[in-house]
Order: structure tokens, then sequence, then C-alpha cells
């Protein structure tokens, strides 16, 4: 790691009750239910590190380092995550009525997605506080980026995913050395069965039952900011499964805030979801705070298939306290709006991340965007893991020495 190094790791917070805990020991969720949320004495980071320091370092997301938990670089477990470009997407922009389109594009991480953001910085935490092995159920790309990062910190891995999961996701957490377990049935059925693992000593890590996987995907937000030059998009348009992506964004923009390194009204933070899966935007619609279980849930974006989701009422506050939304759109559309934009701007996106397009284009319909604004959406992971839900026909197969077709 390049130059000195300080964390302003304070202490942890039940995000529902507001109990304070010990940040030097291991903790999932608090005894009310809630997930436990990082705090850092920000008049510290304040006083530590200006944005120009930040600029000069390695561009990855330890640059961030103040506002992350991990207290010794020595415990850092790195695959060069973080700093993924923004791109902007005029040509399929201009086609949706929305020309300030941007996309951030995470597909280019360690592991194929973003959740390699929280496992870097789950797992360097965990060996930190002298965890040996962790445990999670997954949809697939979580299990995958957790085993590998427990692979390169020496650390032991318990992975339960749904038969349906993309199958390069089996292959990544197996190569990884994990114990893998398949089960005929969704992520809440892989999450009865990780339960027995914690109870025979496993760590858990699933969503939100750690407090340190925010704080990796936090880094989305804090690398939007910095890399617009320490401002903010108008909208922000998230594919939410469990959320924490969406939560992490809001908590930095909030400790951005706070430093005084950002002004202005904050981006309003938009979640997507599929109709096949949808009980935020449910909860959304009715003005509820929290999510009911949604029933028989299946998409073609496998990330966001989660029926229900304990950090149900950060990501509606989130929505509601930013003035954003919550839309669902169809698979048909999802799939559409992937084959236009990888046409158009030669950027093909996994399906999660065409949901946000699918949306922004939702939305400009209803007038909620006027076109106007500057929309960064999250390509949450690479297209590579999907091949299975490709949607253009096979191509000709010509007999050798034959002529083009004209
Ligand atoms: C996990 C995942 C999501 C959803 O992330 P959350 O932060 O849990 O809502 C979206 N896209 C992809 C590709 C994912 O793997
Ligand atoms: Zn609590």
């Amino acid at each position: 790691m390049d130059g000195s190094w300080t964390s302003g790791l304070s202490h942890l917070e039940c995000a529902r009750c507001q109990t304070r805990y010990d940040a030097g020991e291991a903790h999932n969720l608090c005894p009310c239910g809630g997930p436990l949320l990082v705090r850092y004495d920000l008049d510290l980071v304040r006083a530590t590190v200006s944005t120009e320091d930040i600029a000069a370092r390695t561009p990855d997301l330890w640059r961030y380092r103040e506002l992350l938990p991990v207290l010794d670089p020595g415990n850092v477990v790195t695959l060069g995550e973080g700093m993924t470009p923004i791109l902007p997407l005029p040509v399929h922009g201009r086609a949706i009525g929305v020309p300030g389109l941007l996309v951030k594009d995470e597909g280019l991480l360690p592991t194929g997605s973003f959740k390699a953001r929280g496992a870097a910085v789950g797992i360097s935490r965990a060996r930190e506080l002298g965890i040996d092995r962790i445990t999670m159920p997954t949809n697939g790309n979580a299990g995958a980026a957790w085993a590998t990062y427990a692979a390169r910190a020496g650390l032991g891995s318990l992975v339960v995913m749904p038969a349906e999961a993309p199958a390069i996701t089996r292959l990544e957490s197996a190569m990884a050395g994990s114990r893998l377990y398949i089960v005929d049935g969704l992520i809440g059925d892989a999450g009865a069965l990780a339960a027995q693992a914690v109870a025979d000593g496993w760590f858990s890590t699933a969503t939100l039952r750690e407090p340190y996987r925010i704080e990796g995907k936090k880094t989305m937000g804090l690398e939007i900011v910095e890399q617009l030059g320490w401002r903010m998009p108008d909208v922000i348009v998230y594919p939410t499964g469990g959320g924490v992506g969406l939560i992490g964004i809001r908590k930095a923009l909030d400790e951005l805030r706070t430093l005084g390194w950002l002004t202005g009204e904050p981006p309003r933070l938009v979640a997507v979801q599929s109709t096949g899966c949808a009980p935020i935007v449910r909860a959304f619609e009715a003005g509820a705070r929290t999510a009911e279980p949604w029933a028989d849930a299946t998409t073609v974006a496998f990330g966001i298939n989660v029926a229900s989701a304990i950090g149900d009422f950060l990501i509606l506050d989130a929505v509601r306290d930013t003035g954003g939304t919550a839309v669902a759109v169809p698979d048909e559309d999802i799939l559409a709006a992937q084959a236009a934009c990888a046409a158009a701007e030669g950027l093909l996106m996994c399906p999660e991340g065409a949901a946000t397009l699918a949306a922004v284009e939702h939305l400009r319909g209803t007038g909620w965007l006027s076109g106007d604004e500057e929309v960064l959406v999250l390509n949450t992971g690479t297209a590579l893991k999907y091949p299975h839900a490709a949607t253009v026909p096979d191509p000709p197969v010509l007999p050798r020495n034959a002529s083009l077709p004209s």
C-alpha cells in the first residue's frame, strides 16, 4: 500500500435501535434484528487527509482507507479492485430520451462483479478480527467473490447457492477451494442451510449480517463523486436485490457531506427490480417502511432475485429521503435494453445492469425523468457470466467452401 495508513474507524451502531458496539470484536446482527453500520471519527478523517491526497494515491478502493474499517494495512486482501470507469452512453441515451446517461461499469472488477468490493473489505476485516472460516448463502456472484478473496487470505469458506445461479459462479467458488453446496430452491433456502454451518462455528457473512460488506460497496459512491470531480449526478439508478450497494452509496454520500467534501442536494436514488421479484417496489408503492416477502420470485437478472431483504427499511429510507423512486421492469424489457445498448454502445451489460437501462427508459416515459438530468446507472457485473441469457438467434452454420449468402 502506498503512503501512510490511518482508518477513522470508531464503532458499530445498530441501524434499527442505535445501540453501540465495539468494533474490535466480531459481530453479526444486533439482538433487535437490525444490521450494524460502521461509524467513523469524521473529524479525525478530515484532519488526516484531503481530497488532493486521495487523488495522488493508487487507483484502487484502498485509496479511501480513512473511510474504511481496516486498521492495519498488513491485513488488506486485494486483487486490485476498484476505480472502475464511468462511461457516457450518448447513443443509447439519446435513443431513450436521456442524453446525459452515464454508466459505471463494475463488470471490470476481479471475479466479474461489484461483489468484489464487499468481499475485499469484508475478508480483510475478517482476517483482522481473527476469523478463520466464513459462510454465506448467495445467488452466485457474492459466493464467487467471497470464496476467491477467502482463498487469497487463507481463510476457509462454505458457500450455498441455488441450482439456478449462473454456472460460472459455481466454478469460481469451487476452484477457489470453497466447500460448495447447491440447493434446489431459492436464496432463502440456501440461507437456512448456511445457518447450520454458522451453528457449527462458521462466521456468517450473509448480506448485512456482518457490518463490513457495506463498507466495500460504499466505495462505489466514493468513486462516483471523485470521478465526477467531487460532485454528484442528478440521479443514480441501482439494480436492487439485498440493497447493500444502494445503502452503501447513500452512506458514502452522507459521510462525504459531513466531511464537507461534497455540497448540494444528494442525487435521487432509484431502486430497480424485476416484475418477477419486486418486494421493495411493492412496499414503496404501498408507502410501507418494510417489505413483505415476494412469493415465487423469478427473473433472468438472477443477482436481484431476492424475495426478502433484511435491509428493506434502509433501502426504502434511502429512496424516499433522496426524492428517488422504486421501479419494476419486466424481463423482456431487460433483455431488449441489454441488446439495444450492446449494439448502440459496444457495452454488453449483465441483465441486472440492463434492468437499470430499462428503468431509465420507463421513467422517461412516465415523465419522472425530464430528459435533462445526468443519470448514472450501475452495471453491476460482466455479461460474460450470463451466456444463457443472450437473446440473439444462433448464427447460420455454413458448410466448408460455401459462398457467403449475400
Ligand atoms: C448481488 C448483485 C446485485 C444486487 O446487489 P445488492 O447490493 O445486494 O442489492 C446486482 N447485480 C449483480 C450482478 C449482483 O451480483
Ligand atoms: Zn438494534
